[in-house]
């Protein structure tokens, strides 16, 4: 292990990276200028970029919270010292970029969705599934120093209309799922949590814990490292050829050979890596952090708690008070990566503070940066074999709701990987069994043509649920 993050920042940030119209990933590009990469402290040692060619077992593609998981658990439970290629830094895409809120989801899907969807029984297990890998995440936030705050969600409803749904949400977790959440009034929400004056009450869970991203994921590439795993940054994947069973992964530096892949590139999985080509819409999401708050700005605000929120707008808003009393807001962006550094993306993020918190318009932003979601064509993620021919995995499509979930999609994915069969029950669950789709219309007619469309497709929406949202 030898290389700093420093001898392995080759290329500066691209804020205009677009996963769907960027032909390369980059090579060694420096972090995006979030609040986490500048308090994150000294990043684990790799093992530098690849230089020349070498024979491995199992590689995995990414080195987000997904790619990390899977080698920290294919070492800890299966014996199997997997090697991480990273394009860029270590957890560079999503996992360096969060709002880090771990929430007791995964996908874009409510469970009243679910049980639409899947019906009652199979709602049900994913519902022990998500809520398992959960609490799993729990436990690892509790081992890592990640600055955890375990208390809970708030779901505010941005206008009084919204109560209504919030209550039938309630009534579905408590009566159908056995979870006990708490309706909140706005006055109620305004003298526990905070004054948004923007909310008309909420629907707080007890599941839910907010962390700061990038130390929880440093923290899992330590354990993983302490284990044998490699992680070679620098090291984009460019795609592989197949001979008589081995991969022979290619990357700038030099053939990586494997009998074993695991895709774990989230929404920054370019379209050469053709297993998952046109399979996830890459969505912006935005993130700014305040200068710290003052006292009589926190008393201004009523801020009495460092619980995370999250709004019922579809284009919602999540946001929190952080450790030093720094406000974190975050909600989507541009549509293509070209038009990112806009003024008006950023807009929406002061106009909603000013909106939420009058006593903080104006305030100083110290960080803003942004980052492509995975979300997938129906709104699930996958941790699949997309050929079962192919000794080729992957775990991606959480929608936004990915810090905890991912965590647990690793585990599940290196057991998938070890060929071990304990839980093939849960394999049977929809997010393991069948494959991430292409694009569809209206939910309807599910096409590959239909990928050139989609960003067409996803302007129109943005501009309907906006309406819908706020007028
Ligand atoms: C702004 C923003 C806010 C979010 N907020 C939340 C939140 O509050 N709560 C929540 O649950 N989820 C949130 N998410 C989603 C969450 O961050 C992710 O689901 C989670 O971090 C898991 O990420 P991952 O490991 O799957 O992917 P990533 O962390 O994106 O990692 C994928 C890695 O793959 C690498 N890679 C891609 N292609 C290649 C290649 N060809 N060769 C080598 N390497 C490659 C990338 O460089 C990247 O580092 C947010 C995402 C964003 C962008």
């Amino acid at each position: 292990m030898s290389k700093t993050i420093l001898e392995n920042s080759q290329q500066g940030y691209d804020p205009l990276y677009d996963p769907l119209s960027s032909p390369d990933i980059g090579s060694g590009r420096a972090y995006a200028p979030s609040y986490w990469a500048a308090s994150a402290g000294t990043p684990p040692l790799t093992d530098g970029p690849i230089t020349q060619d070498i024979d491995t077992d199992v590689v995995i593609i990414g080195s987000g919270s997904t790619g990390v998981s899977t080698a920290l658990y294919l070492a800890q439970e299966h014996g199997i010292e997997a090697t991480i290629l990273e394009a860029n830094q270590t957890a560079w895409g999503c996992s360096s970029r969060s709002g880090g809120q771990g929430q007791n989801a995964s996908g874009r899907l409510s469970r009243s969705q679910w049980i639409e969807h899947y019906g009652l029984d199979v709602a049900k297990k994913l519902d022990r599934e998500i809520y398992t890998g959960f609490e799993n995440f729990k436990e690892l936030t509790q081992e890592i120093n990640c600055d955890a705050f375990d208390g809970g969600h708030l779901y505010v409803a941005h206008r009084p209309e919204k109560m209504a749904y919030l209550e039938q949400e309630a009534k579905v977790r408590k009566e159908i799922f056995a979870y006990d959440p708490k309706i909140l009034t706005a006055p109620e929400l305004r003298e526990q949590y905070c004054d948004d004056r923007d909310a008309a009450g909420a629907l707080w869970e007890r599941e839910g814990i907010g962390i700061h991203p990038l130390k929880f994921t440093y923290g899992l590439l330590r354990k993983a490292q302490s284990l044998g795993v490699k992680i070679h940054t620098a090291s984009p994947v460019s795609g592989w050829e197949t001979i008589d069973g081995v991969h022979h992964i290619q990357t700038p530096g030099g053939i990586v050979r494997a009998k074993r892949i695991a895709i774990c590139t989230g929404g920054y999985g370019m379209q050469k890596i053709k297993p998952i080509k046109n399979r996830i819409l890459p969505i912006l999401s935005n993130s700014v952090v305040t200068r710290p708050l003052t006292e009589s700005e926190l008393t201004a605000c009523n801020f009495r708690s460092h619980t995370f929120l999250t709004d019922t707008r579809t284009l919602r808003f999540y946001y929190r008070l952080l450790k030093d009393n720094r406000l974190q807001i975050g909600s989507r962006s541009a549509v293509n990566g070209a038009d990112a550094t806009a003024p008006q993306h950023l807009a929406l993020l002061t106009e909603a503070i000013a909106r939420k918190f009058p006593p903080l318009a104006g305030i100083p932003i110290d960080y803003s940066w942004w980052g492509w979601v995975d979300v997938s064509h129906d709104m699930m993620p996958r941790i699949t074999q997309p050929d079962p021919k192919k000794m080729v995995w992957c775990a991606l499509g959480y929608g936004g709701n990915g810090v905890s979930f991912s965590t647990w999609a690793g585990k599940r994915l290196a057991e998938r990987i070890a060929g071990d069969n304990t839980h093939r029950e849960v394999f049977k669950l929809p997010i393991y069994n069948s494959a991430l789709p292409f694009p569809n219309l209206f939910g309807k007619v599910e096409s590959q043509m239909l990928a050139p469309f989609r960003r067409m497709g996803q302007s129109f929406l943005y501009k309907w649920y906006w309406f819908q949202d706020e007028k």
